[in-house]
């Protein structure tokens, strides 16, 4: 277990025992505590809800965000995913369970599917890291296998915002009836929201009520 060993510090280089990070820098990312939309954890100035929810009310009912998307999460998120520092998602997922603790818990975590010749590409899917690790700390399930990613979409990252809506659009099928069943799905950074938004339509059509966690939400206010 590599993780295990003394290790320094992925930031700052001190030393950081069996922690990617050591306490100063775990202590130093910058969460996402200021005044937000509730639904989609957009920053508002009092903590209202923002124009867009109002306007389009998305499929999910709440937004959980542990960090803003800025320095070092940024850096943090960008060597987990295409440089397979595994760690991140412990460093990343522990706050977060925090923060959910605070909330009524549902019944089962969603990761974020990847479609099938991504994940062969990376090796691992991201969301799903974290959703093991917060698995673990808060007791719920993770359901791995509820939806498929059917569309092997263009990355949403390369695409205008406002055509983020469009290339997801029927990208997931969830086969299962999910009448009654509360679930979060987990994803490591919400942007536009058009990708969780969409997962978040599909599991609604099943039958479930659903919210969204991620490890960490844009600043500022998509263009759409
Ligand atoms: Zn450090
Ligand atoms: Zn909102």
């Amino acid at each position: 277990m590599q993780r295990l060993l003394p290790q320094d510090c992925f930031l700052c280089g001190a030393p950081s025992g069996s922690h990617l990070l050591c306490s100063a820098c775990q202590a130093d990312l910058p969460k996402h505590n200021g005044p937000a939309c509730p639904i989609c954890a957009l920053p508002t100035p009092r903590g209202e809800a923002c124009g867009a929810c109002l306007a389009h009310p998305p499929a999910f009912g709440r937004t959980l965000a542990a960090f803003d998307y800025a320095f070092p999460v940024d850096a943090l998120l960008h060597a987990f995913k295409y440089g397979g520092r595994l760690a991140v998602a412990e460093t990343l997922a522990d706050p977060l369970a925090q923060l959910a603790s605070r909330h009524s818990l549902p019944d089962g975590l969603v990761p974020m599917p990847l479609h099938p010749s991504r994940l062969r590409e990376r090796g691992f899917n991201q969301a799903m890291e974290l959703a093991r690790h917060l698995s673990r700390r808060l007791g719920i399930k993770t359901l791995p296998h509820l939806c498929q990613r059917r569309l092997n979409t263009s990355p949403q990252a390369d695409l205008p915002w406002k055509e983020r809506k469009k290339n997801i659009r029927g990208a997931f099928e969830c086969p299962a009836d999910l009448t009654g069943q509360r679930l979060a799905v987990v994803d490591d950074v919400m942007t536009t929201g058009a990708t969780v938004g969409e997962l978040a339509r599909c599991l609604q059509r099943a039958g479930a009520e659903v919210e969204v966690w991620v490890a960490a939400r844009t600043l500022e206010k998509p263009h759409v």
